[in-house]
């Protein structure tokens, strides 16, 4: 919309600069130009990809959604080294307070998206939506929204419910604040496997998924274990398969001009 307004007053300059002397400036072409420019921006504005419904897969063939929950914490950061290593880009659905606060952590929220990751939400307090109103469902996704203002200047259109608890209520919120929920087909439990000697659970439970034609992969940089082995065996495995590791947002084919809004 800034773009707009400044190339139309330029527009408008540029026409006065060309008017002949002795003729009236026709300048009614260039609000035309305005008009048609804003409807068409208008209709294109929005995502393909519905809002309150559950989204376990991806929609192109031949790619992987890695997605990390429970973030921003002090792992998060060799989880983007080891991605950045392997050419490879994933989602990180973060929490306002869990194990980290988002505020302690801002230069690795940016980092993450500068690096060509997605971020997406995982509400503000990491709470069962189940056990809460529709207003604090609505509060735990709008507080999320305001400090990923402080620290981005946007903030997220995909969330991820906390233990993917999702009811009629938060269904219907999330529609309301326009979010596309992402579930998973990969449940790599990671957290029931946080050692050395257990890891290759999860590893087997996510080749296994994946054999079944699993595409979102769920698991925490919030793990030592899942940051110091289990990423790499799981990356080894999808480079093996020749798949290519994408966001959230790519695995859907939605662009990304609709991952994140700047205000409501
Ligand atoms: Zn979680």
């Amino acid at each position: 919309m800034h773009f707009l307004s400044f190339l139309t007053v330029s527009l408008i300059t540029l026409g006065s600069a060309f008017v002949l002397p002795g003729t009236t400036p026709q300048q009614t072409i260039l609000p035309n130009h305005y008009l048609e420019a804003n409807k068409r921006q208008e209709s294109e504005a929005q995502s393909e990809i519905p809002f309150g419904v559950i989204i376990t897969h991806c929609n192109i063939p031949g790619v992987v959604a890695l997605t990390f929950d429970d973030g921003p914490y002090i792992y998060t950061g060799q989880i983007l080294e080891t991605l950045s290593q392997h050419g490879a880009r994933a989602t990180f659905f973060m929490n306002g307070v869990n194990k980290g606060n988002i505020d302690s952590f801002p230069e690795l929220v940016q980092r993450a998206v500068n690096e060509g990751h997605q971020i997406a939400s995982h509400t503000w307090g990491h709470a069962s939506l189940d056990t809460l109103s529709y207003a604090e469902i609505i509060a735990q996704m709008t507080n999320l929204e305001e400090a990923f203002l402080r620290i981005l200047g946007f903030y997220p259109s995909y969330m991820r419910a906390p233990y993917l608890m999702v009811t009629a209520d938060v269904l219907a919120a999330m529609k309301a604040l326009e979010y596309h929920i992402i579930g998973a087909s990969i449940d790599t439990k990671d957290y029931e496997n946080d050692d050395p000697e257990h890891s290759w659970r999860s590893f087997e439970k996510f080749r296994a998924e994946l054999d079944g034609g699993g595409t979102i992969v769920l698991a925490h940089d919030t793990h030592r274990t899942t940051v110091e082995v289990l990423v790499d065996n799981m990356i080894s495995e999808i480079e093996e398969r020749g798949h290519e590791m994408v966001t959230i947002g790519e695995c859907l084919g939605d662009p990304p001009e609709y991952w994140y809004r700047d205000g409501r």
